[in-house]
């Protein structure tokens, strides 16, 4: 039953505490939405990167590391960025492009660095987490024992990852200033395999990319990929993606260097707080979610809609912090407008008194998607 009789206010301010947080002194250019300045996600990399010491050499190859970092938080192992270089130029590589690097099974194995997180930073961890396995068949498994595993750490200097799993111990940086869900599904996704959206071989027929505007020397990191290295399973360009930077991104002057070709989607871009449809579907298919036994097929499915994981028909949901939801209603169509809200609120009336019992601690789980509201997790 829905349930919105809360006033809006505390969400708003619990939502500047959580921002207030991440961010430090030396700030990018704000981007408003909603009356709510946000920072986009490339702006909160950046930041993240000033913030710690020791994130001086973030662009290039490290002596310490060996590891080559583009597009501020991808980082490439030497043979495999030549590797990559390489079937970047290959006319067709279609099935290497499918398989390699995705999880066994999936499930992702990961640790946690001993000593580093917090009791927020693990909260934050594990929404992220959750919000990646509620919605997908993807599993996350805590183990120092698995060959193949995350290891989710400090790092040298503010929030990293490769793209899918590379095999044996991959990092993944969390500095201080990346322990917001948004950044963690950031970079947990890229470590299943997901790249930005920005950088899809047919990102110029939704954006166009103002170079001149980009800082010296950064142009690379708008460079698109190739159908030959990158697949998006078939998914539209989507401007909602957890993985799309914002307007600014590497701009030298404050100028705009990300223009999307529908205007209304400008300051859109690079500020939704969790996993958009479009990265849904993409996690779905990448991992084949869909059981060939579902009786479903997406011809069922009202337009906006696909069939998920569990053979149902899901549609686009109420709010960027519910992106899908069950196709039930005969108004899916009118739903399916883009909502740039983020209203926090409860969908059970019981939940200030469950908050209070606990169960928000408790049962993480089923209070994260019911109780957004009383557990203060928007
Ligand atoms: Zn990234």
């Amino acid at each position: 039953m829905g349930y919105s009789g809360q006033k809006p206010l505390p969400a708003l301010v619990c939502l500047l505490c959580l921002l207030s947080q991440c961010f430090g002194t030396k700030l990018p250019q704000k981007v408003k939405v909603d009356d709510v300045e946000l920072r986009t996600i490339d702006q909160v990399l950046a930041n993240a990167e000033m913030q710690d010491e020791d994130g001086s050499n973030p662009f290039y190859f490290t002596d310490h590391t060996h590891l080559i970092r583009r597009e501020y938080d991808i980082v490439y192992k030497i043979e495999d960025f030549v590797n990559m270089k390489d079937m970047n130029r290959q006319k067709r590589t279609a099935a290497l492009r499918n398989k390699v690097r995705r999880w066994t099974d999936n499930v992702v194995n990961f640790e946690l660095e001993d000593g580093t997180f917090d009791e927020r930073d693990t909260f934050e961890i594990n929404k992220a987490m959750l919000e990646i396995s509620h919605y997908t068949c993807l599993k996350f498994n805590e183990t120092k024992e698995a060959l193949d595993r995350v290891q989710i750490q400090k790092g040298f200097g503010g929030c990293y990852s490769h793209v899918g799993m590379i095999g044996g111990h991959q990092p993944l940086g969390l500095g201080q200033g990346c322990r917001s869900k948004q950044i963690i599904i950031h970079e947990l996704l890229h470590a299943i395999g997901v790249h930005h959206e920005q950088t899809r071989p047919d990102r110029d027929n939704h954006v166009t990319i103002r170079f001149v505007h980009i800082k010296d020397k950064m142009e690379y990191n708008f460079k698109k990929y190739k159908w030959s290295y990158i697949n998006n399973f078939s998914i539209p360009y989507d401007y909602s993606s957890v993985m799309h930077y914002g307007k600014t991104a590497f701009s030298e002057t404050g100028e705009d260097t990300i223009v999307t070709k529908d205007p209304k989607y400008q300051d859109h871009i690079g500020t939704n707080p969790g996993l958009s449809m479009g990265d849904i579907r993409t996690l779905n298919s990448m991992y084949s979610c869909v059981q060939d036994s579902c009786n479903t097929t997406a011809e069922d499915c009202p337009k906006k809609g696909f069939v998920g994981k569990d053979c149902k028909c899901w549609c686009p949901g109420p709010t960027r912090s519910h992106p899908l939801e069950y196709c039930y209603q005969e108004d899916y169509e009118e739903k399916g407008s883009l909502d740039f809200s983020h209203q926090c609120k409860d969908y059970d009336r019981n939940c200030p008194i469950y908050a209070r019992l606990g169960y928000c601690q408790k049962r993480p789980h089923l209070m994260l998607y019911r109780c957004e509201f009383s557990c203060q997790l928007c």
